[in-house]
């Protein structure tokens, strides 16, 4: 299929990053630097700063996302927020199984899975974040690993609830570390997970999925990143805080 044909969607990832006073800031300086994209724009904040987020992109090509949700609708879960409460602020996105999470918070494929469920009946768009550690690769486990991880996460998504799926291939190694796939490796990974999606959902609900690839992207390599049949956008961290740097990124996926 036509990689033209799929959305492609560049999200920011800005972890625990800018205060709400600091996010209406570097919202505004995004607002003017990115305009008119050919793809699909996407800030993910921290909670604290939602609210901010949604209003100040009102009118504006940017999409706001969360970082994280439970999977509960609502009860005794002290600290944690539900898609519900994502849904009622005006959020439509959500990233789902950072390895960050899966790494210090406990999360794990049964739990991403929860909260992938969780986020798409509530209405949600998720980001499911998978990927292997440098270990795993070296272990030459990384397409097996990946496989398990998108088929435990899509468990109980119907087909109609897929497309509001993106899966986000962020090697585990190469997340903050400045250390990027290379474009054939995340080419390959990529197109492993669209194979698997195609096994469980048929071809069409394969070929119409979004993958992005994620871990230090930025200005310099997103081009030939996204140039790839099977890289259509992708998951920014350190690069999203910059707005030039992002709108640089948002402008090499929409060439
Ligand atoms: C991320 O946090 O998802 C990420 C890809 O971070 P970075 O771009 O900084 O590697």
């Amino acid at each position: 299929m036509n990689k033209q044909l799929r959305k492609a969607v560049i999200a920011g990832n800005w972890k625990m990053n800018k205060t709400p006073t600091e996010t209406a800031g570097l919202i505004g300086q995004l607002k003017s630097a990115v305009q008119n994209p050919g793809c699909e724009v996407v800030i993910c904040t921290p909670f604290t700063s939602l609210p901010c987020a949604v209003d100040a992109t009102k009118g504006s090509c940017l999409h706001v996302g969360a970082e994280n949700v439970h999977f509960e609708a609502s009860g005794a879960f002290t600290g944690e927020i539900s898609a519900p409460m994502l849904t009622d602020l005006g959020v439509e996105y959500v990233i789902v199984g950072h390895s960050e999470r899966r790494q210090y918070f406990a999360e794990t494929d049964q739990t991403v899975n929860k909260r992938t469920l969780a986020a798409l009946a509530a209405g949600l768009k998720v980001i499911v974040c998978v990927g292997e550690s440098l270990g795993q690769r070296e272990e030459g486990v990384t397409e097996e690993l990946v496989r398990l991880q998108v088929k435990i996460a899509l468990q109980g998504v119907t087909a109609e609830a897929l497309k509001n799926v993106i899966i986000a291939y962020e090697p585990v190694w190469a997340i903050g570390t400045g250390r990027t796939a290379t474009a054939d490796q995340a080419q390959e990974v990529c197109a492993a997970i669209r194979r698997v999606v195609g096994e469980l959902y048929g071809q069409p609900a394969a070929d119409g999925l979004t993958v992005q690839y994620g871990g230090s992207m930025n200005a310099g390599n997103a081009a030939e990143l996204l140039s790839k049949p099977d890289v259509d956008g992708g998951l920014i961290g350190g690069a999203s805080l910059k707005a030039d740097a992002f709108a640089a990124i948002v402008e090499a996926a929409g060439r």
